[in-house]
């Protein structure tokens, strides 16, 4: 059934009555006014009326026999239809109008018969309009819930990917975060990432008394050769297996960090006491003797750690990573592939050091540096047959300072290669200086300690070169002191160095023979004239008076390759007399000489001594 009203602008009227003149009189009067009029006599007629079309709005008799107006009146508020439509009750002025019971179902005015014009007029107006005006704000609220439904709509879209846009934003962002804050080789936290979490457990340690923490600084030992020798691409594969292996060390919760290079930082945290660290620590060194079974090659690397013990006091997480960083030197220091945990003691031993590296560096400004010579014996002839040079640094309010308490700075620092080079200069002139002199031989050696550092100048030959021709020596009286550091620190170049210096006649001797990686399958590789016995062993060979330590072998190593030997450190006459029944070539030490200033080294030679 269709309930549109069939005439939109003129207002439906329907008017209820049992009298048919009432509706007569109603009907013209309303249909004067324009209305359109419909007419009802009781409820049946009423219902079939509404059904055909819903009326604006409805007069109603309250007295109707059968179905009295209160009646028809509560069924038009109980259907949905017609709920909406304003009822004017009609009453006559001697009915008994109950005006409470009519507007509690659902009236909204009435008229009184008979009727007055006006008043019926203005009532019906009034209540179309109020329900004109009620429509119109239903027909707003309709269209507004629309417009609120289609907005929200909008909003929720614009919502939707702003949320997606955030999101991605944030991973991006994340993403970023993770590359800053890791190392990319390994995949592990990076130093920055190490710091923030140290700092974190710092700050935990001073909110809570009970909180402990540890830090441990790892560095390889030995790296440099493998990646000199095997190439980068070899010492990455390594330091990716090294991860590994450090990782499973660990329990979760423990951070690994790879700080550079070849150096990794772990941080435990919430231990309650050192103990624990060193378990970490000689877990570690326990995993690192094992083999890594690379792609190409097996290698061997172990490493030196350093431990410090977390404390409220500390004031930065960086000073506690310089006091591992301390003890992994220390552990260095004392033999590698070790742990030492850091005592405070250690932290002014490095203030030291660095005043130490200050110091040098003035040292080299102000040229405080001198070149002491001791002599060498042959032990063929009991004379002396040549000089080490040995530098003396002659410090401003120390006195003169023995290398072993700076050379290992300057090799640190670079200072080295300016201070050798200087050693050399010196060394070469001063043997010119004695050459001159008549009484001495013309075979006199000059013996210069090179530093392994050296080897790395592109330039050294050259540099050897320019100062043989500078001091105008005849380049076989010079001997090269290296350390067994030099061929293993540098694989690669030192080789054909070696035999440059060689084709030029310089001698080349292995100094401290037997102290460093005591392989001798390089001597093979490299032309070496002489091996110095390291004077640890010649000090020994007095207290294994049955079979002479080491030293005969070394002998018979050096014999066998046709390389001379030279003993070092000789302090006594036993010493000599059993180096010499060992057909030792070569001596030198305290009983014949300590180092000596360049004038009482000529003094000594002029006296052309024996022993
Ligand atoms: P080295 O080359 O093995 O030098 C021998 C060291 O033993 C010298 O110490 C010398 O004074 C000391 N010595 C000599 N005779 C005896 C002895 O009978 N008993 C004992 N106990 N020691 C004796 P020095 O002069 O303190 O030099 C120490 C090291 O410093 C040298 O060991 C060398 O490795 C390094 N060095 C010295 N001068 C230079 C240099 O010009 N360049 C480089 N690169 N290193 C140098
Ligand atoms: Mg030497
Ligand atoms: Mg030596």
């Amino acid at each position: 059934m269709n309930y549109q009203r069939l005439d939109p602008d003129k207002k439906d009227i329907l008017i209820v009555d049992d009298l048919a003149d009432n509706l007569r009189v109603l009907s013209s009067l309303l249909t004067r006014e324009g209305y359109k009029v419909r007419k009802a006599l009781n409820w049946q007629m009423a219902l079939i009326a509404c059904q055909t079309v819903l009326p604006d709005l409805i007069l109603l008799d309250i007295m109707m026999p059968e179905i009295d107006g209160y009646e028809v009146c509560k069924r038009f508020k109980s259907w949905d239809l017609t709920a909406d439509i304003p009822v004017i009750f009609i009453s006559a002025l001697d009915d008994v109008f109950d005006k409470v019971k009519a507007f509690k179902i659902g009236g909204v005015d009435y008229i009184t018969k008979p009727f007055e014009v006006q008043e019926v007029l203005a009532r019906v107006q009034n209540q179309l309009a109020l329900r004109a005006a009620q429509q119109e704000i239903l027909n707003l609220n309709i269209e507004l819930e629309q417009r609120v439904k289609q907005r929200t709509g909008e909003l929720e879209k614009t919502l939707q990917k702003l949320q997606s846009e955030i999101i991605s934003r944030q991973q991006l962002q994340k993403k970023l975060l993770d590359i800053a804050l890791h190392d990319s080789l390994t995949g592990l936290p990076n130093r920055a990432l190490f710091i923030r979490r140290l700092e974190k457990a710092l700050n935990h340690a001073k909110q809570e008394y009970n909180y402990q923490f540890a830090v441990l600084f790892l560095d390889c030992d030995r790296f440099k050769v493998i990646n000199d020798s095997l190439g980068h691409l070899v010492g990455d594969e390594l330091l990716i297996a090294i991860a590994h292996r450090l990782q499973t060390c660990l329990i979760s919760g423990q951070t690994l960090a790879r700080l550079g290079g070849d150096e990794f930082a772990i941080l435990l945290e919430n231990i309650t006491n050192i103990n624990l660290a060193i378990q970490v620590a000689e877990r570690i060194l326990q995993q690192l003797t094992l083999t890594f079974k690379l792609t190409r090659y097996e290698v061997f690397m172990n490493a030196s750690i350093g431990i410090s013990w977390g404390n409220k006091d500390y004031d930065r997480p960086e000073y506690l990573l310089r006091d591992a960083d301390t003890a992994m030197y220390r552990a260095k220091a004392l033999g590698r592939a070790r742990y030492h945990v850091f005592d405070p003691a250690m932290y002014q031993e490095a203030l030291q050091l660095l005043d130490l590296e200050n110091d040098l560096r003035r040292a080299v400004e102000r040229q405080e540096f001198l070149v002491y010579y001791q002599p060498i014996i042959s032990l063929s002839t009991g004379r002396i047959s040549g000089f080490e040079a040995l530098l003396r640094w002659q410090h401003p309010s120390r006195g003169l300072v023995s290398p072993t308490e700076f050379i290992s700075v300057a090799e640190e620092t670079g200072l080295i290669n300016t201070i050798n080079i200087w050693v050399l200069q010196s060394a070469c002139h001063q043997l010119r200086v004695l050459q001159r002199h008549s009484l001495i031989s013309q075979s006199l050696t000059i013996s210069v300690n090179l530093s392994a550092r050296l080897f790395l100048q592109p330039n050294l030959v050259a540099q050897i070169d320019q100062i043989i021709n500078e001091t105008k020596i005849n380049a076989a009286n010079l001997e090269l002191e290296i350390t067994e550091s030099v061929i293993m620190e540098n694989i690669n170049t030192v080789s054909s160095i070696l035999q440059q210096l060689r084709q030029r006649q310089i001698k080349l001797v292995m100094d401290d023979f037997g102290t460093g990686y005591s392989s001798l399958s390089y001597l093979h590789n490299f032309p070496l004239n002489a091996l110095k016995i390291d004077k640890s062993f010649v000090k020994r060979m007095q207290e294994n008076q049955n079979n002479m330590g080491l030293v005969p072998a070394m002998i018979s190593i050096a014999d066998s390759m046709g390389m001379a030997t030279i003993a070092e450190g000789v302090e006594t006459q036993e010493q000599l007399v059993q180096l010499r029944s060992l057909n030792c070539n070569f001596a030198q030490g305290y009983l014949f000489s300590q180092p000596l200033e360049p004038k009482l080294a000529l003094e000594m030679l002029t006296t052309t001594p024996q022993w």
